[in-house]
């Protein structure tokens, strides 16, 4: 990849999200979401705090209340987190995020690091020191891999997927179930497919609420959720006349299509990547539509403006909002469902 020699740091802070950042480095299961903030121990000094760190994830700043008492924007992070300046973590953003070198390059004048916004947040308790540090990536992302085996023996019937609303039909078609042993050991199983069709990785659901500590997804060491859109490959088989409908998870997704809504995808979290956009952009034409249709929640609604104005570039939007507060796709009835794409 040519490297440009002036970067527009505008242009790649903005291409970014701290949520990729965070999926980048693997850290981002270890943040626990409230709102519109992520919380968790310091990636950088490497507390073991676990509010000690806080991201606004509508504004992409992070802060840290300890050692580093201070805090920036995604450029800042990566440059704290690979001791490098300002200019090489952008250029190290540019190659991993897949973003465009050419509409990143500025003239010498734009050559100017931006002053950091800083989140205002109290003070959190003094952190520990700990062992276990993150490894920094260094490389350039890769594909993932599609996987060479298939996990077996999922049990379609477990109650927490009959909780969920969802019917046996929809959890074989997904190919969704509970996995009593194996990589995805007690959580439920859901396989993810790239554009191609390959299983990519397996995404591991706790099977209710986790205890404190635990994860709620799990994911397989090495697998950037960043580079998949779930769903994509089933719904660009859909009529192409039909909307693209893009929900946040994996559920919203299953309801939808159990619901009889087929041409739906799941950005496995609130914010859209650069990759995953490429992915949009490259399976739509000109005259294509897309319904955005995030979560009625504060990260939803901070979603769905960026998403919006970022895919109005190449196809038609429309952004869907829901009329009652913490309302969402998974929560939506067949009625509606059928309602709105009548
Ligand atoms: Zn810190």
């Amino acid at each position: 990849m040519p490297r440009s020699q002036f970067v527009d740091f505008k242009a790649v802070k903005s291409a970014i999200t701290m949520e990729q950042v965070l999926q980048h480095y693997g850290l981002r299961e270890q943040f626990k979401k409230s709102g519109d903030s992520l919380s968790g121990p310091c990636p950088i000094h490497k507390g073991s705090n676990p509010t000690q760190f806080r991201v606004s994830i509508s504004k992409n700043i992070w802060n840290c209340f300890s050692e580093c008492k201070h805090g920036g924007n995604t450029l800042d992070f990566i440059a704290k987190m690979e001791n490098v300046t300002i200019h090489a973590a952008a250029l190290k953003a540019i190659e991993w995020f897949h973003l465009d070198p050419g509409s990143m390059s500025a003239n010498a004048e734009g050559d100017k690091e931006e002053p950091s916004e800083t989140a205002e947040e109290e003070p959190a308790t003094p952190a520990k020191p700990v062992s276990k540090k993150a490894e920094p990536e260094t490389q350039p992302v890769a594909p993932n891999k599609a996987l060479k085996f298939r996990l077996d023996k999922l049990e379609r019937e477990h109650p927490y997927l009959l909780e969920r609303g969802l019917t046996l039909e929809t959890l074989v078609d997904f190919g969704v179930g509970y996995c009593a042993k194996g990589m995805m050991a007690e959580r439920i199983a859901i396989p993810i497919h790239n554009a191609e069709g390959g299983v990519v990785a397996y995404a591991g659901r706790f099977p209710g609420e986790p205890p404190e500590g635990t994860p709620k997804y799990k994911l397989p060491q090495g697998f950037r959720k960043s580079l998949e859109v779930y769903n994509i490959d089933r719904a660009i088989k859909e009529p192409t006349d039909m909307p693209l409908v893009i929900v946040e998870g994996f559920f919203g997704c299953m309801t939808l299509h159990q619901h009889g809504y087929r041409k739906v995808v799941a950005l496995m979290g609130s914010s859209m990547s650069a990759a995953q956009e490429e992915i949009v952009r490259t399976h739509t034409t000109r005259n294509s539509q897309v319904i955005i249709m995030l979560d009625e929640d504060e990260a939803g609604r901070a979603g769905r403006e960026d998403i919006a104005v970022r895919l109005a570039k190449f196809v038609f939007v429309k952004v869907h909002t829901f009329d009652e507060d913490g309302k969402q796709p998974e929560s939506m009835t067949e009625d509606e469902v059928a309602a709105l794409f009548a």
